[in-house]
């Protein structure tokens, strides 16, 4: 469905990022990986992915929060592949802690990474869409783009920006056969999410497995966890022809979290 079209996904050496840029691979994509990591590690992922799909897949280690590195980035994937026809903008940070005692740097770096990296990769990649006149820019954003829960001041408000920038963004390039959408996933088993427990266990002053049961999966009534392979499908839905009437969404994958 993809074939000869190229696929940058920002954070994708990880969790939701590494299952979409596999998915869009499959279906014949050439994909340029972003993320951090284990140098040894990337390499074997990115040389598996182009060996298994017969596809190119090149790594840049743009950092998200860096302006600079991120239109370095683009600039790059236009030269290499003719232009980014989907983007993905996927990576992201989390950072728990009671507004009070939130370290301001944590809040620069997730408004950098979660919400001001979205605005530099579309800036930088919507020119050459334009000149296709074709286009497809992937949001991962987060049931916390449409609600909130305490303590994650920054990823909230990054998230709900990401919400207000998919849908100024669609309305702009409505005319011109770019769609922008952005998934909402509730809580995805990703090494993302394994990270967040122990402070949110410290922040609530309960256990790990309650954090898992009463704070995570509370919220989600199907009491299961999204999967990766989940948002992934839903991705490459969003990025097939059958999605061109789709811009603008914010799609929720929440086990119906957001309903109640
Ligand atoms: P993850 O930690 O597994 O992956 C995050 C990716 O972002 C990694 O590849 C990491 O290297 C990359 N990254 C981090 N900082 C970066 C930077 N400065 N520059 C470049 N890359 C950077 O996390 P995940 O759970 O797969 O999260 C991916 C996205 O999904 C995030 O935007 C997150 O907010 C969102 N999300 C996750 C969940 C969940 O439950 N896991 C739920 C809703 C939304």
């Amino acid at each position: 469905m993809l074939k000869g079209k190229t696929a940058l996904v920002t954070g994708s050496t990880s969790g939701i990022g590494l299952a979409i840029a596999g998915a869009m691979a499959r279906e014949g994509a050439n994909v340029v990986l972003n993320g951090f990591g284990d140098a040894a590690e990337i390499e074997t992922l990115r040389a598996a992915m182009a060996e298994d799909n017969g596809v190119e897949v090149r790594y840049s280690p743009a950092d998200m929060t860096r302006p600079d590195e991120i239109a370095a980035m683009v600039a790059d994937a236009g030269k290499e592949f003719g232009a980014i026809d989907v983007l993905c903008n996927n990576a992201g940070i989390q950072f728990v802690s009671p507004i009070d005692e939130f370290p301001v740097e944590k809040w620069n770096a997730i408004i950098a990474i979660n919400l001001s990296s979205s605005f530099h990769t579309i800036r930088a990649a919507l020119p050459g869409m334009k000149q296709k006149g074709w286009g497809r820019i992937i949001q991962t954003a987060s049931a916390h783009a449409l609600v909130a829960s305490p303590f994650k001041s920054a990823y909230v408000a990054a998230k709900h920006g990401i919400a207000g920038l998919t849908k100024t963004v669609a309305l702009e390039v409505a005319r011109d056969g770019i769609t922008i959408n952005a998934i909402c996933p509730g809580y995805v088993w990703t090494p993302l999410v394994e990270r967040q427990i122990p402070d949110t266990a410290k922040a609530r002053g309960i256990t790990e497995e309650e954090v898992k049961r009463d704070v995570m999966l509370a919220a989600q009534p199907t009491k299961e966890f999204v999967t990766v392979e989940e948002i992934a499908a839903l991705a490459i839905f969003l990025a097939s022809d059958a999605a061109r009437n789709i811009t603008g969404a914010m799609l929720p994958m929440d086990g119906g979290w957001t309903a109640a």
